[in-house]
Order: C-alpha cells, then sequence, then structure tokens
C-alpha cells in the first residue's frame, strides 16, 4: 500500500516543523489524479500519528479536480483520469495542469 510510506512522509515533515509542540490538525491538498485512495491515507494517517506528537490530530483533506490543457486548441478540460482527450477531437494531446498534486497546505499547532 503507497499510501502507507506517503503518510509516513507526510507525518514526519509535519513532525519536524512542528518542533515538538503538539499538533491538532494537518490539511493536505490531494489531488483527483495522484492515484491516492483518501480512506487509505486517512487509515495510515492515525497508524503513523501515534505515538508522535501529531497523535490525535485532525486531518483535513482538501481535494484538488483535475485539470489538462490541449495542446492543439488550447483548451482546459476537467479530467477524472490521468488520459483524456480534448473534445477538439483531433486525438490531441494534452498536459496535465492540476490534479498530480500532494501537497501540506498547512497545521495548526497548539
Ligand atoms: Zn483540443
Amino acid at each position: 500500500m503507497h499510501e502507507l510510506s506517503i503518510t509516513r512522509n507526510i507525518v514526519a515533515t509535519v513532525v519536524e516543523h512542528a518542533r515538538g509542540r503538539k499538533v491538532d490538525g494537518v490539511t493536505l491538498k490531494v489531488g483527483d489524479l495522484a492515484g491516492i485512495e483518501l480512506q487509505a491515507l486517512r487509515f495510515c494517517f492515525d497508524i503513523c500519528a501515534e505515538g508522535t506528537c501529531l497523535e490525535g490530530a485532525e486531518l483535513h483533506i482538501e481535494q484538488i479536480p483535475g485539470r489538462g490543457r490541449c495542446l492543439e486548441c488550447d483548451e482546459r478540460v476537467p479530467l477524472e483520469q490521468p488520459i483524456a482527450i480534448c473534445p477538439c477531437d483531433k486525438r490531441a494531446r494534452m498536459i496535465i495542469e492540476a490534479g498530480e498534486e500532494l501537497l501540506i497546505h498547512s497545521m495548526e499547532v497548539h
């Protein structure tokens, strides 16, 4: 489960920034195309947070919708999959502009 290693990194980063203070909450921004299962992420978060200054902290997740840009017509298209075909129908190539993020947006320190 790759959510476990992702969560370990998140917790380690937050612990480092908290410098011993208690953390009440963490807000993550997770792109819809990042391939991360949010339920698994929450589950792993509780496990990884145990015994650290994040124990009992609330995990807030803001989802970022996927968005691609067509290299042919420059149209911006909402994406639910990391692969998309533009409505301009030229078998156009698209680049992903948003939705692959995984960011620690903020943390609430006690
Ligand atoms: Zn297009």
